[in-house]
């Protein structure tokens, strides 16, 4: 019997060419060993959007920096307690919506010939009111409405992931509850910046965003007999 270890792992998206994948396997009995391995993530093309705006539409007041870094902290916080608590799920991901995909990951937002910001999320679309499902088993970690983002819901799925729901109309769920793969969570709204109704999907591993579309389907669990997927940046 072939036998082998899987882990978690994300890579920023401003990376160098390749990275040291440093993993310590800790046994019953014996010592400890740590392995390094280079990995060398595939390029993704991140598309280029071109948007015109009033500036003040693309700087948010001043007024509000400082109730902008506080929620932003809130999350922070979220997505690095989720390093300790255990892995929660078993089954691959899902997608939190059928609905087509309407804006990818990555790609860059170009204001006024400025690169201000990436997408780092998933958009999926839907009208008002349309369900919002949670893509894997794990713990309500918050449910805040923050300026930037709405009605929110961030779910701890333990070993370090993250998954966000953003720009909500309602919230079917509060911090604690524990949620199952494709129970509702919410329903489709356009809390927050935004300019129409839709759902922006984020994952996170600790501090790094990544790409949602990327543990869908992955799964950890499943026997060695088959190649492992390829890895994701
Ligand atoms: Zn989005």
């Amino acid at each position: 019997m072939t036998h082998g270890w899987r882990a978690l792992a994300a890579v920023p998206f401003d990376r160098a060419d390749s990275v040291a994948v440093r993993a310590l396997v800790e046994r019953a009995a014996g010592p400890t060993d740590t392995v390094v391995a280079w990995l060398v993530p595939r390029r993704r093309r991140a598309p280029r959007e071109k948007l015109r705006a009033a500036p003040g539409l693309v700087q948010p007041p001043d007024s509000l920096e400082e109730r902008i870094r506080e929620e932003q902290a809130l999350v922070t916080g979220v997505r690095h307690q989720a390093h300790d608590t255990p892995r929660l799920w078993g089954e691959p991901f899902v997608r939190p919506r059928s609905s087509a995909v309407r804006d990818r990951f990555g790609v860059a937002r170009v204001f006024n010939g400025v690169l201000r910001s990436r997408h780092m999320g998933v958009d999926f679309a839907g009208r008002r009111g349309a369900s919002v499902r949670a893509a894997n088993r794990g713990v309500v970690a918050l449910v805040a409405d923050l300026y930037l983002s709405g009605t929110t819901v961030l779910i701890d799925h333990g070993a370090g992931l993250v998954t966000g729901y953003l720009h909500l109309s309602r919230v079917l769920v509060a911090v604690g509850d524990t949620v199952t793969r494709g129970q509702q969570i919410g329903e489709v709204g356009a809390s927050g910046r935004v300019t129409g109704p839709h759902l922006h999907w984020l994952a996170a591993y600790g501090g790094i965003t990544f790409d949602p579309l990327g543990l869908v389907g992955l799964d950890l669990d499943a026997a060695w007999t088959r190649s492992p997927k390829r890895a994701r940046p």
